[in-house]
């Protein structure tokens, strides 16, 4: 079996000694590890359903395609504006613009919306186009200009300010001009958000969502330490061995999923059955979605509580999902979505994260020895270290490597250049199309042919 890992943690903290074994390395602090840190105030964001009625509904129809509108109208009339008088038109000239429009009687209805959801829209418009300078200016390509908005569109908002104080804290939520709306949970005991969103999605169902600053209590210390090795035969493999399922949500419903979409495209166009059958298919959608967020969820939390270091892999999971092949396996399991609760859980909870440099070379590296694999199949579940003859599981030697690095990291040694460590990968990578070139798992499927995957 494995060598015991032997680290040095040099925390932030109190300092610690690693005396652990198996990968999961134990941390016997020196000193007495108490967090005296007030507790921090985040900002949380919430999400919950919201049930509008019959009358709402029909209000909201309105709303949402004013302010579709108003966004197109914006669009246009600031693309012409410099296109034709390189003159560039801020929201407050729309805005100008809006209030006469309302005069007019052929506008009249632009007045049903609350005006500041309208401002709202004008807003985002403007942060729209803060986010395409700022593309265009780090030479991105295509820097995404803002786009017009579709007349039938499926996932549509507003955005509420002002939202009464009163009625706060209720099963209802009282929203300008529309009144009161039914929610399917009580509001959290929070301040008063500036402002509310009320957002329909593509399946038909209505959520508010707002971010609220709120205090989290910093959990205990547990004096340990994990590496985790994400992936598709399991989502994830612990240091200290422990592997985690990988449930598929998406290919479990893949079967159904063709044949409601089979469905879908037999309907009439502009047919009510066919609008019914959009949205179930919309709906088989939410649900994987959910399911996949709960299981994350469950899993980043279980890490959160019981380790004080997590060190994962830094992937470039954006990149790796143009891969032909494994893009709906790697967008199955999450893993985007994994890193980025791990992220503020961490910072919530008073861990730490250290992300591990995507060229390390996790799999073939021997976490007894430090022999380094020329190449290692995907294929090839386990190996025999020739150098020191440790048997490893090829998942879990990755997450002992993986905590290895990840503790070398912040211990702050620099002895280890991961990226010439990696060389051969690197090496690899030049022949390969950009988008391989970013990650361990993609490079070794690149050397391997996308040949032997074992999915
Ligand atoms: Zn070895």
């Amino acid at each position: 079996m494995a060598e015991p890992v032997s680290i040095t943690y040099k925390s932030p903290h109190p300092v610690a000694k690693q005396s652990g074994a198996k990968g999961e390395g134990v941390l016997t602090a020196s000193a007495t590890a108490c967090y005296t840190a007030p507790m921090p105030a985040v900002m949380r964001s919430y999400r919950l359903r919201a049930y509008p009625n019959g009358a709402q509904v029909r209000m909201l129809n309105q709303w949402f395609g004013a302010a579709r509108w108003l966004w197109n109208y914006s669009l246009a009339s600031r693309t012409k504006a410099y296109q034709r008088r390189k003159e560039s038109l801020t929201s407050i000239d729309i805005s100008r613009r809006l209030t006469k429009l309302k005069t007019l009687p052929k506008y009249a209805w632009l007045s049903a919306p609350p005006a500041t959801c309208l401002t709202q829209t004008l807003r985002d418009q403007d942060a729209t186009f803060r986010h395409f300078f700022r593309r265009v200016k780090a030479g991105e390509n295509p820097a995404g200009y803002p786009r017009f908005r579709p007349r039938h569109e499926h996932t549509t908002s507003l955005r509420f300010q002002g939202v009464s104080l009163p009625k706060w804290v209720k099963g209802t939520v009282s929203l300008h001009k529309l009144g009161a709306v039914k929610l399917a949970e009580p509001l959290p005991n929070v301040q008063r958000p500036d402002t509310v969103t009320l957002k329909r999605e593509s399946d038909g169902r209505y959520y508010i969502t707002f971010s609220a600053k709120v205090e989290v209590a910093l959990l205990p210390v547990t004096n340990r330490v994990i590496g985790v090795d994400l992936g598709l035969t399991h989502l994830a493999t612990l240091s200290d061995g422990t592997k985690i399922e990988n449930p598929r949500h998406y290919r479990a419903r893949l079967r159904y999923l063709r044949q409601q979409q089979r469905c879908l495209s037999r309907r009439q166009k502009g047919s009510k059955r066919r609008e019914r059958q959009r949205l179930k298919v919309a709906r088989i959608h939410a649900k994987i979605r959910a399911r996949r967020q709960y299981t994350a969820h469950q899993f980043t939390t279980r890490l959160v509580r019981n380790f004080d270091v997590i060190a994962v892999e830094d992937l470039a999971v954006k990149n790796m999902i143009r891969h032909p092949r494994l893009a709906r396996s790697i967008a199955d399991a999450g893993w985007g979505e994994i890193t980025r609760q791990l992220e503020y859980k961490c910072a919530w909870y008073g861990r730490t994260l250290v992300k591990v440099d995507r060229w390390f070379p996790s799999s073939k590296t021997c976490s007894a020895c430090g022999h380094k694999l020329e190449r290692l199949a995907l294929s090839v579940r386990g190996w025999t270290c020739p150098d020191c003859g440790a048997i490893h599981d090829r998942d879990i030697n990755a997450g002992q490597n993986i905590l290895l690095a990840g503790m070398s990291q912040i211990g702050g040694r620099e002895d280890r250049d991961l990226r010439r460590e990696g060389g051969a990968l690197a090496g690899d990578g030049e022949t390969a199309p950009d988008e391989l070139r970013t990650g361990q798992i993609a490079s070794e499927l690149f050397s391997n042919g996308f040949n032997q995957i074992n999915l």
